[in-house]
């Protein structure tokens, strides 16, 4: 058995979190290849060592002074190193970054840097080799990951190694720049790993126990989901879940490779399994209930809409033409609504209602502000009646108006629409009937 190991920030934050790690990694011979993050926050109002690097760039960037505020991220890694008592020191490594920062070499380069120079300290401490990503992970010139160049060159040379860290978050293009993924892209890199060395599963680290059911800012203690499948975790982190990176999913998903979300605080935790299928039942109907607020539904009314052909593309094409996608369109026989974010279609509205006018000739148009969202995922619900009438008993109970309702096809899960103030009390009303009472 071969097992990826990926750990975020808090996990590595300080020399206690990497003894910690240490530990989890050579309790198990499996755990072979191992991505870090860079160091996270050590308390709750500390700075991401990531945040630090962004800053410290804009400063060098600006042509200002920036000794003192890379000296701080110094003195990070240092204390790490002391408090492992390695016989390591970064200082070339810093005398190269202060001088490609003084170049303007880029924030993305800048940013990798939190993660390059954890994976050193990590491969010191562990004494695994260590694999600079940029050798590795590669983008295409448009900005584009290239997976196929980064699966041959990466698995090739994973082959010859035993043990091995390969920093997280950042690959090169072929002119030897660095790119980043998006933030938390650690995650990404670790599965690209896991697909590379064909892993039988991907390990990835954190400071919860796994995916929670619910937001635990909205529930109190909401439980860990044990086994969760690719695809509802991808309509849960679509509408807000934050434990692991969306784009992260797609490498080992290919491969069929399970992940394992674990808590190194708890590592005693079986954590959440995320896998392709699986025949276990969840524990309830739903698996889990994510949300988000901040979106506008425009309605829109036509007398004899139904018949008329073409005309929901019309509509549709305003928004299109305006740069703005949709999240969902319910609609009725004289009615159709689009519901978008609201933050990118303010700006735009007049615009859009205009285009709506022109190309579809509508009697009425309406619109509507401050609504949120709810997903209620669950692959349970397919073989479970009565789903959707629990969901609107509690709202109704709740005395929450629910303004829309959208099931997928897949009968994957159940997309409500109510009001922003109402998110939370309808989220708990939600995890209530289906996790609290189980009735
Ligand atoms: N360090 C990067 C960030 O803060 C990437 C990561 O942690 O995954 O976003």
């Amino acid at each position: 058995m071969k097992k990826v190991v990926k750990f975020g920030g808090s996990s590595l934050a300080s020399a206690e979190q990497f003894i910690k790690v240490g530990n989890i990694i050579r309790a198990d011979k499996e755990r072979c290849f191992v991505v870090p993050s860079a160091p996270g926050k050590r308390f709750g109002e500390d700075t991401k060592v990531t945040d630090m690097l962004y800053a410290c760039y804009s400063l060098a960037e600006a042509g200002h002074d920036f000794k003192k505020e890379l000296q701080e991220i110094k003195d990070r890694y240092q204390e790490i190193i002391d408090g492992l008592h390695l016989e390591l020191s970064l200082d070339k490594e810093f005398q190269v970054i202060e001088k490609n920062f003084k170049g303007k070499a880029g924030n993305n380069y800048a940013a990798s840097r939190g993660e390059y120079l954890n994976g050193i300290v990590m491969a010191a401490y562990l004494g695994y080799d260590f694999i600079d990503a940029a050798e590795v992970i590669f983008f295409k010139e448009n900005g584009e990951f290239d997976a196929d160049l980064t699966n041959e060159v990466l698995s090739e040379r994973l082959s010859h190694c035993k043990n091995a860290v390969v920093p997280g978050f950042y690959g090169s293009y072929a002119d030897g720049r660095i790119k980043t993924f998006s933030r938390g892209g650690s995650d990404i890199t670790g599965s690209i790993v896991a697909k590379a060395v064909k892993a039988d599963v991907y390990e990835n680290w954190t400071d919860v126990s796994g995916v929670l059911i619910a937001d635990p800012h909205i529930i109190d203690n909401p439980e860990v989901i044990e086994v969760i499948t690719y695809r509802e975790l991808r309509e849960l982190t679509y509408m807000g879940f934050m434990v692991f990176h969306e784009d992260a999913i797609f490498p080992v998903r290919q491969q069929g490779i399970p992940i394992n979300i674990r808590n190194t605080n708890a590592p005693e935790d079986e954590g959440t399994w995320i896998v392709g299928s699986t025949c276990q039942k969840s524990k309830y109907v739903i698996t889990g209930i994510a949300g988000k607020k901040g979106f506008c539904a425009i309605n829109i009314e036509k007398d004899m809409m139904n018949s008329e052909i073409g005309f929901g593309r019309k509509i549709l094409q305003s928004f299109e033409e305006n740069g703005i996608s949709f999240e969902h369109v319910p609609s009725g026989i004289d009615t159709m609504t689009v519901f978008v974010h609201q933050d990118e279609f303010m700006h735009k509205e007049q615009k859009v209602v205009a285009g709506i006018h022109r190309l579809a000739e509508p009697d009425s148009i309406d619109i509507e502000s401050d609504l949120a969202l709810i997903a209620v995922v669950g692959r349970g619900m397919k073989s479970t009646r009565g789903t959707a009438g629990r969901v609107f008993a509690a709202l109704a109970h709740a005395n929450i108006n629910v303004k829309m309702i959208d099931q997928g096809s897949s009968e994957l899960n159940i997309i409500i629409g109510v009001a922003n103030e109402d998110f939370d009390a309808a989220i708990r009303a939600i995890y209530d009937i289906f996790v609290v009472t189980q009735l």
